[in-house]
């Protein structure tokens, strides 16, 4: 029997769970579930199969009760870039789906909601746990889910710089910190009077930044730094990227007489991170697409030489957009991450537009690109089940629970928690950037 599907959504409007398509792209060993979670992981392992028509009994069996037991306190969360099928699995449970900036604001435009689950990445539960009222409580279905960018920009990574580059220039100092950051990175931003960004916005705040007439640390995306500096006037030799090479973090003390003085000429310094996932599309990509009479439409995360040669580029929510208001007959090749393209390309094809991913080349040529962002694809999901049945029963492992300040490894899932006044000296901070933000963005419309 094919199960019963909800209506569209205000978010992915349409997107559904296609009957013969497996439900989860890649099981994820026993070992790889905290230990509370195994139970949940057993059964889901246990199914003879993945499709819809076996999975979704199961998922439903725990996840009415616990949406019943909770009834409108409760929402579930995901962002578009989710692997498999959740991101309509979220949707098919009322959950919203949306990009990093839309999660941030749900606990104020929901505050009636006290009981947050987010199935994304772990900074992007952190941003919604900085923004949260007292009463709020955000779990996130696997803590392990991090970010390749923000794990090269941890704040024990930053903060040396950051002080070095504050004692040298003062209050002409700025942080903005991109929404891929912890909670203690988007502090030290706070610190400075700085902000916070996403792709959706970044334009806006860097020219305020600009605006205000100081010098900007911009972090941790040098492409998307990048390319907002072309966007608003700031020449390449007006930049100044700290650690070119991946994986090395200089010092003030180890720059030669010649890169300081670059680096008091900068307009901009970039701290030198980038996303693994973005940074595979290549110009050769864009050529070998636009060759074919395919319009490329690309993610600012992107290399700036890929940007500089799409026909467009933007976040996620552009893309998104675009890909909506193609017509019958367009063809489009994206460069972003590949859950979102892949489930892009299945909504379009239903209105007869063609999309492919950028880096999909069928030519032996282009080598394996894979498939998408591996560490959000860390919730599935037994994942999902396991977090609203304990959370019904009234016992959620604490490691799920999510407070500003946390700082999880992704590889052994430990937690290092800060005291409740170091957690209250971050809120402060982080949440001083974050309205930043949204004080920028409500202003530039
Ligand atoms: S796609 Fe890249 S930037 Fe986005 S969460 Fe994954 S690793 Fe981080």
């Amino acid at each position: 029997m094919t199960p019963s599907l909800p209506g569209p959504s205000a978010s992915l409007s349409g997107i559904r769970i296609v009957p013969d398509m497996p439900i989860c792209q890649q099981d994820l060993p026993l070992d790889w579930y905290q230990k509370e979670f195994q139970p949940y992981a057993e059964e889901y392992l246990a199914l003879p199969d993945r499709l819809p028509e076996t999975v979704l009994p199961w998922m439903d069996r725990y996840i009415h009760p616990a949406l019943d037991h909770f009834g409108p306190s409760i929402m579930l969360l995901a962002h578009y870039y989710m692997g498999g099928e959740i991101v309509k699995l979220v949707e098919r449970y009322g959950g919203r789906i949306g990009d990093s900036y839309e999660l941030a604001l749900q606990t104020r435009e929901r505050p009636e909601v006290t009981v947050f689950v987010e199935s994304a990445v772990h900074f992007m539960a952190e941003a919604i746990a900085i923004l949260a009222g007292e009463h709020q409580d955000v779990w996130i279905t696997n803590p392990r889910s991090g970010c390749t960018m923000e794990m090269m920009a941890k704040e024990h990574m930053v903060e040396p710089v950051f002080e070095d580059l504050r004692a040298r220039y003062g209050d002409d100092l700025l942080v903005v910190a991109y929404m891929n950051t912890s909670g203690r990175v988007k502090a030290l931003a706070g610190k400075t009077g700085g902000s916070v960004c996403t792709s959706s916005n970044a334009k806006s705040v860097v020219s305020w930044a600009l605006g205000e007439g100081k010098r900007i640390f911009f972090v941790p995306d040098r492409h998307l730094g990048e390319v907002v500096a072309g966007w608003v006037g700031i020449g390449a030799d007006e930049r100044f990227i700290w650690g070119e090479e991946p994986g090395t973090r200089p010092s003030l003390a180890d720059l030669s007489a010649r890169e300081r003085e670059r680096l008091d000429g900068a307009k901009m310094i970039l701290w030198g991170s980038y996303c693994g996932v973005h940074t595979v599309f290549t110009p050769e990509h864009v050529e070998y697409w636009r060759s074919r009479g395919y319009r490329v439409l690309v993610h600012p995360e992107c290399p700036t030489s890929v940007v500089a040669l799409a026909d467009g580029a933007g976040s996620t929510k552009f893309l998104w957009n675009e890909i909506r208001e193609a017509k019958r007959g367009d063809r489009l090749a994206i460069g972003t991450e590949g859950h979102f393209v892949r489930n892009a390309a299945e909504q379009a094809e239903l209105r007869g537009v063609e999309i492919v991913n950028l880096a999909d080349i069928p030519d032996p040529g282009f080598g394996e690109m894979g498939c998408g962002c591996a560490t959000m694809s860390r919730n599935d999901p037994p994942h999902l089940v396991a977090i609203l049945d304990l959370l019904r029963r009234g016992s959620p492992p604490d490691l799920n629970r999510v407070l500003p300040g946390d700082v999880v490894n992704e590889t052994t899932g430990s937690r290092d928690r800060l005291t409740e006044e170091g957690r209250t000296e971050i809120v402060r901070d982080a949440r001083m950037s974050l309205e930043r933000m949204i004080e920028v963005v409500s202003r530039s419309g």
